[in-house]
Parts: C-alpha cells; sequence; structure tokens
C-alpha cells in the first residue's frame, strides 16, 4: 500500500514512517512534487487536518498517481488546562500571534516553549494533553476516514532534553519522569498522540 503523508516535516515524517507496518510506503509532499502552501483557515484540528488531506489530493487528481492509494494529513493541538485549553488549534504559532514576527522554523519553536513556561509560571496545575487527528483519504473512492489520538501529560517548569520537536522538551507524559525530549524516539513512537491516531488508522487499513 502505498500513502502519501501530507507534510514535509523531517521529525513527523520519521515518526510516521517508523510507526506505519512494513506493507506501507509513505511518501512526502516532496516525494509527490507537491511545493504549495497549503492554508491552514479551520477552527478546529479536524477541519486542518481534513483541509491538508484535501489540497494534496486535488494535487494528485491532476498527476495520474493511480499507485497511490490515498492521502493523509495530521493536525497536532496542545491543550493546557489551565488556560481552558489553549493554545489548541493555534499550537503551531502561538508565539507569534502574541508578537507578530515570523521566525524560522527551530525559533519558532523555542518561543513557543518559552511562552508555555511563562504562561504556567506559579500555576500549580500544569496538566495539559496533546491531541492529533488524522484524516486519510483514498485515491479511488474517496472515501473520508478520521482518526484521533490523545496524550495526557504536564508541561515542566523549565526545559529537558534535546530530542524530538517543537514543544517535546517541556512535555512530560503522564507515568513518566522524563519530557518527550528526553525519552527515546521507540518510547515516544509507542505513546504519543501520533502515534495513538496512527495505530487507530491502521487498524482501519
Ligand atoms: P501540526 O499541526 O501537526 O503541524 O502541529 C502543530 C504544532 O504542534 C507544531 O508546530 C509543534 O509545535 C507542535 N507539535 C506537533 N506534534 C508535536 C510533537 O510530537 N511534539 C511536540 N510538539 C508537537
Amino acid at each position: 500500500m502505498k500513502l502519501v503523508f501530507a507534510s514535509n516535516n523531517a521529525h513527523k515524517l520519521s515518526e510516521v514512517r517508523a510507526i506505519m507496518p512494513a506493507g506501507v510506503e509513505v511518501l512526502s509532499l516532496r516525494d509527490i512534487g507537491f511545493v504549495q502552501e497549503i492554508d491552514e483557515t479551520g477552527t478546529t484540528l479536524a477541519q486542518n487536518s481534513l483541509i491538508k488531506a484535501q489540497a494534496v489530493m486535488d494535487f494528485l487528481k491532476c498527476q495520474t498517481l493511480k499507485d497511490v492509494d490515498g492521502v493523509f494529513a495530521d493536525d497536532t493541538g496542545l491543550e493546557i488546562d489551565a488556560l481552558n485549553g489553549e493554545p489548541g488549534v493555534y499550537t503551531a504559532r502561538w508565539a507569534e500571534r502574541e508578537t507578530g514576527i515570523h521566525l524560522p522554523e527551530m525559533e519558532t519553536y523555542a518561543a513557543n516553549r518559552s511562552k508555555a513556561l511563562r504562561e504556567l509560571e506559579g500555576k500549580e496545575n500544569r496538566g495539559c494533553q496533546f491531541k492529533t487527528v488524522i484524516t486519510l483519504i483514498y485515491t479511488r473512492t474517496y472515501a473520508v476516514t478520521q482518526v484521533e489520538g490523545i496524550v495526557r501529560g504536564e508541561i515542566t517548569p523549565v526545559e529537558h532534553g534535546i530530542g524530538g520537536f517543537g514543544y517535546d522538551p517541556v512535555f512530560k507524559p503522564e507515568g513518566f519522569d522524563k519530557t518527550f525530549g528526553e525519552l527515546s524516539p521507540e518510547i515516544k513512537n509507542t505513546i504519543s498522540h501520533r502515534a495513538r491516531a496512527l495505530q487507530a488508522l491502521i487498524e482501519k487499513l
């Protein structure tokens, strides 16, 4: 089976490829020559993952890539209990929404982590969750499937570890005394929001 994953994020691609079973080949946007920017204009994770999958499916329709079985896209939100579920759908650009300054990827991640630490300074309730929604669209039927995965945890008072990406150094999953930034990719890929959503997707393939 051949599926396009609507992303060029190297971290996400390596996680997804490590989790997918051997019989499923995962192509990136680069692999299929998709270079457009996709505007994530939805107000929910489900809408944004559908928008991304749909945009790539529209592109594929024009390419006669008949050996591709489907397209899937993910959208992830960090939902912090003490902030009523914020930043949620705005997780990727949380700091930018405050400052108006667009930074390169690694600096954006760092600015977002700093904002999380600042927002929770002095707060006892540091509980939060990562939620991922994945939308899969089959090439032949255009049938749409959506699944989600959640991992609960807490925002640590300071950063720990340099592994992973995004908020990983400040997110400690429930049941562990290390952050995703410190845990091995093997452990993250078993318990993470993305891993859980992918497991749910795999059951439906
Ligand atoms: P996206 O919608 O999947 O691109 O995720 C939105 C944002 O959530 C990303 O830009 C990251 O900041 C953050 N994020 C997504 N997945 C992870 C993860 O596995 N660990 C840490 N942060 C993540």
